[in-house]
């Protein structure tokens, strides 16, 4: 679904991916860990072309993302995005900001649209909440929001940037229970967390990123093991778990 070839990214002098390899296939869930500036943000934000990468190749479901050309809506629409700061539109309600990505960019109907903004907002029980503007809920209530607002658009992949790092710890679990839920149906996820939990549980590989560099790309219990020796893992590991 996604090949990813010696990708770097430099602002100015400062290399901050220096090589990165990967690839996701369909249906895989990936965890991205690593220490505080080692580039997994700017990693996830090359995939979708938020940032341009300085040289590698990104593949995306048959298409080169490098090259020129790419319709930037079309490859977002089909590669969701989940914030850290939920992002969504302050002047619009819930249900407005789940439906207008569906009409403008795949040109659903609104009754269509405002249907599936409903299932979904109902499977995450905000459903109740769908005339209320972003500024009237809580950080766990934006985020269910966020999440549903990019599940609609039925993307091939998601990329979540430290989805639960905003939210106060009693909503936390929340959270990750509908990203749990999005797993087993399916979705193909990239998730930057600091939630060992969910990168032990839920996803089928753990990969480090430290220094711009993916240092490993395990499945979990491997990357969780005492087996595991590798210095820097193990010092990251100290420190979180
Ligand atoms: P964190 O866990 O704190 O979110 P991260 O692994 O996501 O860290 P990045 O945000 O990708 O790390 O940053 C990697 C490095 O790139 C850092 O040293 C950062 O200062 C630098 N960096 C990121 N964005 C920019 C930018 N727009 N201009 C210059 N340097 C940047
Ligand atoms: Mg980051």
């Amino acid at each position: 679904l996604l090949e990813v070839k010696d990708l770097t990214k430099s602002y100015g002098e400062v290399e901050v991916l220096r090589g990165i390899d990967f690839t996701i296939e369909p249906g895989q869930v990936v965890a991205v860990i690593g220490p505080s500036g080692g580039g997994k943000s700017t990693f996830l934000r090359c995939l979708n072309l938020l940032e341009t990468p300085t040289a590698g190749s990104v593949r995306f479901d048959g298409e080169e993302l490098t090259g020129r050309g790419v319709d930037l809506n079309r490859l977002r629409s089909r590669m969701g995005m989940v914030f850290q700061h939920f992002n969504l539109f302050p002047n619009m309600t819930v249900l407005r900001n789940v439906v207008l990505p569906q009409m403008n960019v795949l040109k659903r109907s609104k009754a269509e649209a405002e249907a599936k903004a409903r299932r979904l907002l109902e499977r995450v029980g905000m459903l109740e909440r769908a005339d209320a503007h972003p500024n009237r809920l809580s950080g766990g209530q934006k985020q269910r929001v966020a999440i549903v607002r990019a599940a609609a658009m039925d993307p091939k992949l998601m990329l979540f940037d430290e989805p639960t790092s905003a939210l106060d710890p009693e909503v936390v679990q929340d959270v990750l229970d509908i990203m749990s839920e999005l797993a087993d149906d399916g979705m193909t996820m990239v998730v930057v967390t600091h939630e060992m939990g969910f990168a032990r549980k839920v996803a089928d590989r753990v990969v480090f990123v430290d220094g711009g560099n993916i240092v490993a790309d395990l499945p979990p219990d491997e990357f969780f093991s005492d087996d595991n020796t590798n210095p820097r893992i193990r010092t990251f590991l100290d420190k979180v778990l």
